[in-house]
């Protein structure tokens, strides 16, 4: 049978391992992995795929996704080029790629003397996750930051989407369209040397709460609402240190799986139906997942 990919070569590998892309580091690969080089490549491998009736994902940072150990059964698109990587910066407006790390965002804005963005200071991965998810922490979140984002729609036309359009609560955004492609942040004029003390200490307080340095997603479960934390239930419910597998409820927030080594995606996945059952029975919240499970 001729490859589904055959034209797009350069840029499609088939059964293309996808732990090393993965923080979590676990799981299978993926049947197709494009790479694409422009946003012309990037449409034509989607409609290629749409065509032949094959699911896509598009791959951030991986810093919240789980991949299974059989792989995944689908294109998987990894928009890291320099073309989706762009910053600039005019007045107090800053326009950025959606593969650009969030991180490289919030320092680049600091120096220009641009703050808002520095409360995200610690979370890995990339701006389209970030808008994908809401990204944020007790300080705030991405969301109200944002002016104007231009995404792929389902036809995958380019369409810009307004700050108006535009809605961030808590963990979710409706930015529901198959790909972001870059988006606009308005922040405000402020010394940049206090906007680094601001990043610098958030990230103190982030590398004491969070188990950096280990093989993670971040927070697996959504928090049940503003006032009771996921983290929290599970560690009343006496959870942290449980161990499956490879797999372990981190020590140090009890929201984090790390996987050590050895680890399989079924450890983490059994640990956290075991989460669900005991917080469950226990308080009585149905826990629902933040990690993306592919
Ligand atoms: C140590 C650690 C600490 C963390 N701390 C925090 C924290 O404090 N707060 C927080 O909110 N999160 C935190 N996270 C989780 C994670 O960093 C965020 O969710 C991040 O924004 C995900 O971005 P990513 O690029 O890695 O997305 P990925 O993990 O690659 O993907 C996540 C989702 O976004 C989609 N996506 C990615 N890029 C695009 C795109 N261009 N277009 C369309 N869809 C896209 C994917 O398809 C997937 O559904 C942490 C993670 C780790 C490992």
């Amino acid at each position: 049978m001729q490859h589904p990919f055959q034209e797009f070569r350069e840029f499609v590998a088939e059964n293309q391992p996808l732990a090393p892309l993965i923080w979590f580091r676990l799981g299978g690969p993926a049947a197709y992995f494009a790479k694409p080089r422009t946003i012309e490549d990037l449409r034509a491998v989607l409609r290629r795929a749409n065509d032949e009736g094959i699911g896509f994902r598009l791959l951030g940072g991986g810093t919240n996704v789980l991949v299974r150990d059989e792989g995944v059964d689908a294109l998987v698109v990894h928009m890291e080029s320099p073309f989706f990587s762009d910053v600039a910066i005019v007045d107090e407006r800053i326009s950025v790629g959606a593969a650009v790390p969030l991180t490289a965002l919030i320092s680049q804005a600091a120096r220009a003397g641009l703050a808002g963005l520095e409360i995200l200071t610690g979370i890995p991965g990339t701006v389209g996750g970030a808008l994908r998810g809401n990204a944020g922490s007790r300080q705030g979140a991405i969301g109200p930051y944002v002016s104007r984002v231009a995404v792929l729609d389902s036809s995958f036309e380019v369409q810009e989407r307004e700050r108006d359009d535009l809605s961030f609560v808590d963990r979710e955004s409706n930015l529901d369209e198959p790909v972001i492609l870059s988006a606009e942040f308005e922040l405000s004029r402020e010394d940049p040397e206090s906007v680094v003390r601001r990043m610098r200490r958030i990230w103190i307080v982030k590398k004491e709460n969070q188990p950096y340095g280990h093989q993670s997603a971040g927070c697996i479960f959504k928090n049940p609402s503003a006032d009771i934390s996921a983290g929290a239930l599970i560690d009343q419910a006496g959870m942290k240190g449980t161990r499956h597998g490879g797999a372990e409820i981190s020590d140090r927030h009890a929201n984090f799986i790390i996987a050590h080594p050895g680890a399989k995606s079924d450890d983490v996945l059994h640990l956290i139906d075991q989460i669900q059952q005991r917080v469950w029975q226990q308080f009585g919240y149905e826990l629902e997942l933040q990690l993306q499970i592919w």
